[in-house]
């Protein structure tokens, strides 16, 4: 593990380096029709002081529509399909710099949806893989983040293979990774320093303004079906618009539906960003809908992130904390509060 200062004056020198070149394609905060994106952008129009990035980052590895395949017509083959899978190893790798560390744990709870011991996706595995990702540690957490409730903390370093904070003068960082250490090693901009105790300080300062554990004992010990038959979920569904701005926003929801474009010769096979909220989401090809009200639809949500995904992932909460669905559902439906009920 190496740990470096980057001084102000250095940082333009130190963004520009890790592009290593222009090999890699660089993604950091950065401002877009008035609001901050996780974007590629130009290494000078790097934002060091927000709260969160408005979307998620996930789209960098899982684009709100991708193109996955072409495909055409070869009558002279007795199979007449051709197949061409597209953007696999096409595209530079990423750097991501200023990933706030709940995002990047975000990206955990995806990559073991899109990576495991029975399925890999080959678009999101490319892209992830290798990708470098360095955190910028949160100072200063928006009201609505709760990273801490629900396991993580501030200055989190899951999923990262580096973490960087402000600090007067500059930029501190921290490897974490053999990979980050690597990437890291002599580019322009850094300098050795002794960085622990004032990362350690700067810790333990933004978790004392944080909320402490949300309590789901009772959700984690409870039969699915005895969560699943709660009183409560009607009442938060008859406020439920089901417009799906919570799931767009999420850095862990990941549905997506399938479609092709096509005409008589050929065309592209597309994957597109969908929500359990949508009603045509979980339609079968029969017309027999198992969510056919608001209610199944938006208890769904609630109990992937609190309830399926700890089942399939060893605990660890579907919900990384971040906040952006509490600030942004319209009707104030709160996580947090559903949570609460949930646990009785
Ligand atoms: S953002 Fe709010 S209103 Fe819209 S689907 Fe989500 S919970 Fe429902
Ligand atoms: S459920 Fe809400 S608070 Fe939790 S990770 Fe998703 S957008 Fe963030």
């Amino acid at each position: 593990m190496a740990e470096y200062i980057v001084k102000e004056n250095a940082l333009k020198d130190f963004f520009k380096a890790l592009t290593e070149g222009g090999k890699r394609r660089f993604l950091a905060p950065a401002e877009v029709s008035g609001k901050l994106q996780m974007i590629e952008t130009d290494p000078e129009k790097v934002s060091l002081d927000f709260g969160n990035t408005h979307q998620s980052p996930k789209s960098a590895f899982f684009p709100q529509t991708e193109k996955l395949m072409a495909f055409h017509k070869d009558t002279a083959k007795s199979d007449p399909f051709v197949y061409k899978p597209l953007g696999l190893d096409e595209t530079a790798p990423m750097v991501l710099f200023g990933l706030r560390p709940c995002d990047a744990r975000g990206l955990v709870v995806c990559d073991r949806v899109f990576q495991n011991n029975r399925f890999t996706d080959p678009y999101w595995k490319s892209k992830y893989e290798s990708a470098v990702k360095i955190g910028l540690a949160c100072h200063d957490p928006r009201p609505a983040c709760f990273c801490t409730a629900v396991g993580g903390s501030p200055f989190g370093e899951a999923g990262l293979d580096a973490i960087a904070f402000v600090r007067d003068g500059g930029l501190a960082l921290k490897t974490l990774s053999a990979e980050g250490g690597e990437f890291l090693k002599g580019l322009s901009g850094l300098e050795s320093a002794e960085i622990g105790a004032e990362l350690a300080e700067k810790k333990q300062a933004a978790e004392a303004g944080m909320p402490g554990p949300l309590d789901q004992s009772k959700v984690a010990g409870a039969a699915v079906m005895e969560i699943y038959n709660q009183p409560h979920w009607k009442d938060t569904a008859d406020r439920c618009l089901n417009c799906g701005t919570c799931t767009f926003v999420c850095p862990t929801c990941h549905c997506f539906d399938i479609q092709d474009e096509q005409n008589e010769k050929g065309g592209l096979r597309m994957r597109n960003w969908d929500t359990c909220m949508s009603w045509l989401y979980t339609v079968h090809g029969t017309g027999h809908n198992p969510r056919p009200t608001k209610t199944e639809r938006m208890r769904q949500r609630f109990m992937h992130k609190l309830k399926y995904i700890p089942m399939k992932q060893d605990g660890a909460c579907g919900c990384i904390g971040c906040g952006r669905c509490v600030t942004l559902c319209p009707v104030n439906i709160d996580i947090r509060e559903v949570a609460r009920q949930m646990n009785g």
